[in-house]
C-alpha cells in the first residue's frame, strides 16, 4: 500500500516571473529531505502529488509540515474509478471529520478530467452530498461557508481528500539565497532564523563561544537548536567561534559600560567576515527593540557599523510573549531555557549606555582594533554540519 498526499503550493504561485524556478526548488527541497525514501512525485498547476509506501507516511507528513513553500497538504484516498469506491471514500473522510474535529457542515467539489467517467462533477457531488447526509448523523450541506470541504478528482485514477492541514507557507529554501544565522542559546535567535528559513533563505549558523569560560553544555545547547532549526531550511552548518581572545581584549582595553556593545560589534565584524567567506548576503539576529540595553536603535546603530550587509531582524517588533509562542511551536523553547551560561554575561556584567554617542563608540572600537583577533577565530572556527537525516533522527529515532 501506499500513502498519496496532495501539496497546496501558496506564494510560491504569486511568484509569476520566475514561477518555474520556484516550483522546481519545492519539488528538490522535498525529494531532498525525502533522501534514500522511495517517492514519486506528480505536479499539476498549483498542486502536487506525493506519493510514499504506507510505512513512510508520518515521516512524509513531517516533511511536508516543515518544508517552506507548502501551503497545505492532505492525506488522499485513491481509489477504483467507480462511483461505489468513491462514495465510501467520500464518507470516510467526512466521517474523520465530524467525528475527530466535531464538524457539521460540508460541501463536495468534484473535478472531473476524465470525462468518460458516467457521471458529470454535479452528479457525482450531488450523490456524494446525499450519501454522506444519509450516513452521517448531523451533518449538514453549507455551500458557502462550509467546515469542510470534500473535494474528488477523477483522473486516471480517483482521488478523494479532505481539508488541508497547514504547511509552513513561505518560499521555497534558498530562493532567497543565503543568510548567517547569528545563533545563541537564547529563545530569541532561533525563532528569528525560522522566520527567515520561512522567506526562502539557506542558512549557516554562527555561534560564538569563550571557552573554558562558557561550557560544552552550553554548546551542545546550540547544536540542539540547530537541528530544530534544520527542520525548516533543510540542513544547517553550524560555525563555533571561538571569541576568548576578542573578549579578553575588550576587557583589556574597552571602558567596561561600552564593554557589551563592543562584543556585539566584534560578533558582527566576525559575522561579516563569515558571510564574505560562504557567500551570504545578509546577517539574522534575534534582536527585539528595546528588549536589552544593548538593542536600543542607537546601540543597533553601533553595533552594526562593522558590516554593510543587510541586518535582519524578524523580531524587531515582536512582544516576547509572542516570541515564546513561535518558540514552543517549532520546539526550541524548551532547549532555550536550559540554564547554561551565556558569554555576554560572564565578560559584560556592566548595563551599556542606552543612547551611546555614534562616533565616539565606533572611535573607542576602532582604535581597539580587534581585525586581527577576529580573522583568527573565522580561520579557527570548527564546523559542524546537521543533514536532514540528522532532524529526521531528532524527530523519528534511528
Ligand atoms: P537570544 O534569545 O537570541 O539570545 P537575547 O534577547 O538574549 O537574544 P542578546 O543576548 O542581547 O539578546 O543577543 C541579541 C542577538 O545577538 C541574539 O538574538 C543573537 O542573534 C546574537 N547573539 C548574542 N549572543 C550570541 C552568541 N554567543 N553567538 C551568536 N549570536 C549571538
Ligand atoms: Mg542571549
Amino acid at each position: 500500500m501506499s500513502a498519496i498526499f496532495l501539496i497546496k503550493t501558496g506564494e510560491v504561485l504569486l511568484k509569476l516571473g520566475n514561477q518555474r524556478e520556484f516550483v522546481h526548488q519545492m519539488k528538490s527541497q522535498i525529494r531532498n529531505r525525502l533522501g534514500a525514501i522511495p517517492h514519486k512525485i506528480e505536479e499539476y498547476p498549483g498542486r502536487f502529488f506525493l506519493e510514499v509506501g504506507e510505512e513512510n507516511a508520518a515521516l512524509a507528513e513531517f516533511v511536508l509540515a516543515h518544508c517552506p513553500g507548502v501551503n497545505g497538504y492532505a492525506p488522499v484516498m485513491v481509489c477504483a474509478k467507480t462511483t461505489e469506491a468513491i462514495l465510501a471514500a467520500s464518507v470516510a473522510a467526512a466521517r474523520h471529520e465530524a467525528e475527530s474535529f466535531g464538524k457539521r457542515t460540508f460541501k463536495v467539489e468534484t473535478r472531473r478530467s476524465d470525462k468518460s467517467f458516467p457521471l458529470d462533477s454535479y452528479s457525482m457531488s450531488s450523490l456524494a452530498g446525499e450519501t454522506i447526509l444519509s450516513q452521517i448523523e448531523g451533518a449538514q450541506v453549507d455551500v458557502h461557508t462550509p467546515d469542510y470541504v470534500i473535494t474528488i478528482e477523477i483522473r486516471e485514477r480517483a482521488y478523494v481528500y479532505g481539508p488541508t492541514l497547514p504547511g509552513p507557507r513561505g518560499l521555497p529554501s534558498g530562493v532567497s539565497g543565503k543568510g548567517i544565522l547569528m545563533l545563541s542559546g537564547g529563545i530569541d535567535s532561533p525563532v528569528a532564523g525560522y522566520m527567515m528559513a520561512r522567506r526562502g533563505l539557506a542558512l549557516e549558523a554562527a555561534y560564538f563561544h569563550t571557552y573554558p569560560y562558557t561550557s560544552i553544555e552550553a554548546q551542545k545547547k546550540v547544536e540542539a537548536l540547530a537541528v530544530k532549526i534544520a527542520a525548516f531550511c533543510g540542513g544547517i552548518r553550524l560555525w563555533v567561534i571561538p571569541f576568548t581572545e576578542v573578549q579578553m581584549k575588550i576587557k583589556k582595553f574597552a571602558k567596561p559600560e561600552a564593554a557589551t556593545i563592543m562584543l556585539r560589534s566584534a560578533m558582527m565584524e566576525a559575522a561579516h567576515a563569515l558571510a564574505l567567506k560562504v557567500g551570504a548576503s545578509c546577517i539574522i539576529t534575534g534582536e527585539s527593540l528595546g528588549q536589552v540595553a544593548s538593542q536600543t536603535a542607537e546601540n543597533m546603530r553601533v553595533t552594526q557599523a562593522p558590516t554593510t550587509f543587510p541586518v535582519l531582524r524578524p523580531l524587531i517588533g515582536t512582544d516576547k510573549e509572542d516570541t515564546i509562542a513561535i518558540a514552543r511551536k517549532i520546539g526550541t523553547f524548551d532547549i532555550s531555557i536550559l540554564p547554561y551560561e551565556d558569554c555576554c554575561v560572564l565578560f559584560s556584567p556592566e548595563h551599556p549606555v542606552l543612547k551611546p554617542n555614534f562616533h565616539e563608540a565606533i572611535n573607542a572600537y576602532k582604535s581597539i582594533d580587534l581585525s586581527a583577533e577576529v580573522s583568527a577565530s573565522i580561520k579557527n572556527a570548527e564546523v559542524l554540519r546537521f543533514y536532514y537525516s540528522d532532524v529526521l533522527k531528532d524527530r523519528f529515532g534511528n
